[in-house]
């Protein structure tokens, strides 16, 4: 009786999570002091104080009802108004609350982006691997072609001939996540330019208007001074997908944004557009309560400078030891090339020493493997004996 399509789905295991079910049962066996588990994404950090000061605040002091009630669907109004002015701060952009869209995270907006563009199944919208696997789940729900560009493993950058060529009739959009889960990589302003002078040529050659969705997380995580740009400042069709997830540290509140442009060529459309389209993925509303907290959060985020010393430990470690790994201008992953050409072959033997990694597969990048670095430090500190140990192994 079930949806063939939906049980297929539930078929197709997370091979993320199954490497974490793995660690925990390691752990039981051998201590969790033993177990170093790289494999999941999640912040390490506590979100501010501020968070929990702010949503205590709303429940001890706040209107009890419209504290947990429904809210407009587009968020509340002064939310909105509050993630525009620390945008414009930021950005020297001039948001108002009619651009911004709350959303539950940046799963969320990216879904509702898709449904939001895609009109039935031979509708593509472009990405470039390596890429989070979950892109593939929104397209399903969207009834559209997710088409990935392979990856460019020198640099992890845009690969322009490729996308120039991939580009069609059909393309509702090019998708891009930078910073990079997995790779870490960062587009540069010249990079953003580049892409929005090859869509600018595109619109006029396929006759209509392609979307860039930029899907933002990680806006907040990047290292060594990088300047991240604001993609609709060089391309008026763009649509960034935030989420508060990373920057304060709160995944389990689901909470973000889209960012509509009053440029985009829709922008009348979309706001009612993403109301509809998040009906349809049966979204009612935002939680108010953590609507209210980042509003007044907007412009804190929580201490995220434990993921620069990381990385600076973990990288420099590794490519000592002559692991092969593009340095990451952002996010809280790196990720290097497997010791042999079958990464899954590679993060079994890696288990041995209970190294626990994600094979690239799982991100359409194969030969290559995934380490979450969002750890306290200690626990790199003490994983680069057995990371020596490994790549000895393949030396013998
Ligand atoms: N996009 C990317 C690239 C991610 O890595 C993640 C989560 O890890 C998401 C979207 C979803 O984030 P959220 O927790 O805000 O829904």
């Amino acid at each position: 009786m079930l949806s063939k399509k939906v049980l297929e789905l539930s078929k197709q295991h997370s091979v993320i999570r199954d490497i974490f079910e793995f660690g925990m049962e390691r752990a039981k066996e051998v201590g969790a002091e033993n177990v170093f588990d790289f494999s999941i994404g999640n912040p390490s950090v506590p979100a501010p104080k501020e968070v929990d000061e702010t949503a205590m605040k709303y429940i001890e002091s706040g209107d009890p009802v419209a504290v947990h009630g429904y809210t407009s669907n587009a968020g509340i109004f002064e939310v909105r108004d509050a993630v525009a002015k620390s945008l414009n701060k930021r950005f020297d952009t001039a948001y108002s609350a009619d651009n911004i869209f709350m959303t539950i995270g940046a799963a969320a907006a990216v879904g509702i982006c898709f449904k939001s563009l895609v009109d039935g199944p031979e509708d593509e919208i472009i990405t470039f691997a390596p890429y989070f696997p979950e892109y593939q789940v929104y397209a399903e729900g969207a009834g559209c072609k997710l088409t990935v560009i392979p990856a460019e493993t020198e640099t992890f950058q845009i690969d322009f001939e490729r996308l120039k060529s991939a580009i069609n009739v059909h393309t509702k959009a090019v998708l891009i996540n930078s910073p990079n889960n997995p790779s870490g990589a960062v587009y540069s302003r010249e990079t953003i330019q580049r892409l929005a002078e090859l869509l600018t040529e595109k619109q006029k050659e396929t006759g209509h208007s392609i979307y860039i969705i930029s899907d933002e997380p990680y806006r907040e995580i990047v290292y060594d001074g990088i300047e991240l740009p604001h993609v609709p400042k060089y391309y008026d069709n763009t649509l960034v997908c935030y989420s508060f997830s990373k920057s304060l540290s709160i995944p389990g509140e689901r909470i973000g944004y889209i960012i509509a442009p009053c440029e985009a060529e829709d922008y009348a459309d979309l706001l009612p557009v993403f109301i509809a389209s998040g009906r349809l993925l049966s979204y009612v509303s935002v939680p108010a309560l953590y609507q209210k907290v980042v509003g007044d959060c907007a412009d804190l985020t929580a201490d995220l400078s434990v993921y620069q010393a990381n990385k600076d430990l973990f990288y420099n470690a590794l490519t000592d030891m002559g692991y092969e790994c593009v340095e990451p201008g952002g996010a809280f992953y790196l990720f290097p090339k497997a010791l042999e050409p079958d990464a899954n072959a590679f993060c079994e033997r890696a288990k041995k020493y209970d190294l626990l990694m994600v094979p690239g597969d799982s991100f359409g990048c194969p030969g290559y493997v995934r380490i979450s670095y969002c750890v306290p430090t200690e626990r790199i500190e003490k994983a680069l004996p057995l990371f020596q140990k490994l790549i000895d192994e393949y030396k013998e």
